[in-house]
């Protein structure tokens, strides 16, 4: 929220940063993340989960710098693919912390999750048999048989359990394409017995984002330590019990007020993994995942203003675009706006926000009352930390935008603008067309 940031003589402040001097040194549309934000946010929720472990949802924003402070908050993570797994590693984030999910893995990114040592959460019983199918073959080829670890797996269930989110966000609807149905579940474990080296040791569910009314964790958490109970019986030690991600952060002022937080998730889920725990005479691990929550409200997209227009509406056209923040026009998402360097001016006009694309739904923001806007000012979007760059493109063949990091006085460059090589640097011409 925009509370978070400070004004100064009129302008935008991030940490001690005027937003005006860091649109100078390093240009417009430019991702601004305030590390201390991320740290407090962090801070906050290992201290209501002191004996879970908190695997960061690398997707949210996997920018090097961003994974590194996950790094050295000792959480691990959730990653969704071969790139997301390669990204935790070269951050440093501990192997015993990862958790490679995902509803359709291919063989290669269940190799290479093997070969680093990383926890595996299965979709299906095919992933299984593929994940069997590989170890056998990295064995012949020597290269599993070094590491001489058998490989510890999760099942992702789906809890068919409906949540007050947008329909794209909601992943454990009885619908859904992610995880396995509870009915089946039990049985895709028995499936695992048949594998010397394939041990079951956690349950995984996640069962959207965006949560603002947190009540259906509560029906989660105890369809979890039923099938645990189920498993238990079955001789499946289950280690990790995996509540997934979603906590919602507010996005407007009316969400504000009905915002969780991972005290009040905690109240609600944790009295029953214990008494569900206490039962069972078990004592596995609670894992969260969360994304949104640790990254959402630290950053704010910064982007020009090219052109004011009076036609159908007031359009304020700006330089970024659906390119560079896709979730107002992909889910439809309020994203809070300001003129960044008219902080204190009386807002009295209504604006419609647009990027540069060449598409009629390039819209940022509808009707916003804003101070009067002129060319060359500078828009901040709010809330823009969780899948912002991560969802970026280069459609429209826009380069894609560069980072910057502050942390109090200190402003670092975590990501470079890119260039006109980063658009056809993989692209070939073949000889027939030369
Ligand atoms: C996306 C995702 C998360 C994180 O979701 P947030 O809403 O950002 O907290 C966690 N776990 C899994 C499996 C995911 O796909």
């Amino acid at each position: 929220m925009r509370e978070n940031f400070k004004i100064k003589s009129g302008s935008l402040v991030v940490g001690d940063i005027d937003t005006l001097d860091l649109v100078d040194r390093f240009g417009t549309p430019l991702y601004v993340t305030d590390e201390r934000i991320i740290r407090e946010k962090i801070d906050r929720f290992k201290k209501a989960f002191p004996f879970a472990d908190i695997l960061y949802a690398a997707k949210a924003n996997w920018n090097l710098s961003i994974l590194r402070i996950m790094a050295r908050e000792n959480l691990g993570s959730d990653v969704f693919s071969d790139g997301e797994l390669y990204m935790a590693l070269l951050a440093g984030i501990n192997r015993e912390k990862i958790l490679f999910n995902g509803n359709s893995k291919t063989s290669e990114e269940l190799s290479m999750a093997i070969k680093s040592g990383v926890k595996i959460s299965l979709d299906s019983e095919d992933e299984l048999f593929t994940l069997a199918k590989v170890m056998e073959e990295d064995k012949d080829t020597g290269g599993f048989s070094k590491g001489a670890k058998k490989a510890e797996v999760f099942f992702r269930v789906n809890p068919g359990i409906s949540v007050d989110t947008h329909p794209k966000i909601a992943t454990g609807l009885i619908k859904s394409k992610f995880g396995i149905p509870t009915d089946k579940i039990v049985d895709a474990y028995k499936k695992t017995l048949e594998f010397d080296d394939i041990v079951p040791v956690g349950i995984h569910s996640h069962i959207g984002s965006q949560i603002l009314d947190i009540s259906p964790y509560k029906e989660t958490m105890e369809r979890l330590m039923d099938i645990v109970g189920k498993l238990e019986e079955i001789g499946v030690d289950i280690k990790y019990v995996d509540i997934g991600g979603g906590l919602g952060i507010p996005y407007n002022a009316e969400e504000e007020k009905k915002a969780p937080n991972p005290e009040k998730l905690a109240s609600l889920i944790m009295p029953i993994f214990e008494d569900g725990c206490n039962e069972l005479g078990i004592r596995p691990r609670l894992i969260l995942e969360p994304g949104r929550y640790l990254v959402g409200d630290s950053t704010i997209l910064l982007t020009r203003v090219n052109a004011v227009k009076d036609a159908y509406k007031k359009f304020v056209a700006v330089d970024a675009g659906f390119n560079v923040l896709i979730r107002p026009a992909m889910y439809g998402s309020y994203h809070e706006m300001a003129v960044a360097n008219k902080m204190n001016g009386v807002t009295k006009e209504t604006y419609t926000i647009v990027g540069p694309i060449c598409e009629s739904g390039d819209i940022l923001g509808e009707d916003r009352l804003l101070p009067v806007v002129e060319k060359g000012d500078i828009i901040a979007i709010f809330n823009a930390g969780a899948y912002g760059f991560s969802m970026s493109s280069q459609y429209n063949g826009r380069k894609r935008p560069a980072e910057v990091l502050v942390n109090g006085d200190k402003v670092d460059l975590i990501r470079d603008r890119e260039t006109y090589s980063d658009i056809y640097g993989n692209m070939v011409i073949p000889p027939r067309l030369l």
